[in-house]
């Protein structure tokens, strides 16, 4: 537990403040207010793909010090996904609703962007794509990959993840139907 980038966790509670963290306590929020552990860079936990690591069992979303905002709404988009889903096992994105968006985006994709985002990538992972959209949603960039290919490679999930961030009902959501 320590500072990340002007942010205090003291507690384990995000209290706020200034630095380039500002302005996603109410992600915090909305994700159920996981606890946040600190920690060294070195952690073996660390997610290999983008830097941070989510533990639904204890709902913790674990960063390394220094960590970009990118990858901390990222791993909080993780908790996101779980305090949104059925329960324990089902998360938001083992559901039906974000299947269809996801499924709908991979089938699109280009045959370069599908290289790195395709079903074979590290986004081949339903909640993987998920937590990233968070990410690319709040902060611009994605933790993995450029913000504006992901845009690009994953138009409904994100429409769904910024519909799900802004706090609007699912009947608000009309699946798009037309290739980009
Ligand atoms: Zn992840």
């Amino acid at each position: 537990m320590g500072d990340l980038q002007g942010h205090d966790f003291r507690g384990n509670q995000w209290t706020g403040g200034g630095g380039a963290l500002a302005g996603h306590e109410d992600l915090h929020a909305l994700a159920g207010s996981p606890r946040v552990e600190v920690t060294s860079k070195n952690d073996t936990r660390l997610e290999f793909g983008v830097g941070g690591y989510y533990e639904p069992d204890t709902h913790t979303v674990v960063v390394p010090e220094g960590a970009s905002p990118a990858v901390v709404t990222h791993e909080l988009g993780h908790a996101l996904d779980q305090h949104l889903g059925m329960d324990k096992n089902t998360p938001f994105t083992a559901t039906a609703d974000f299947g269809v968006a996801y499924r709908i985006d991979q089938e699109r994709m280009d045959v370069y962007d599908r290289q790195l985002l395709g079903r074979t990538s590290y986004f081949g992972k339903r909640l993987e794509a998920f937590a990233e959209a968070v990410a690319v949603a709040r902060t611009g960039e994605g933790a993995g990959v450029r913000g504006e290919r992901f845009t690009r490679s994953f138009p409904r999930v994100l429409a769904l993840v910024k519909e799900k961030l802004s706090g609007q009902p699912r009947s608000t959501w009309t699946p798009p139907t037309r290739v980009r």
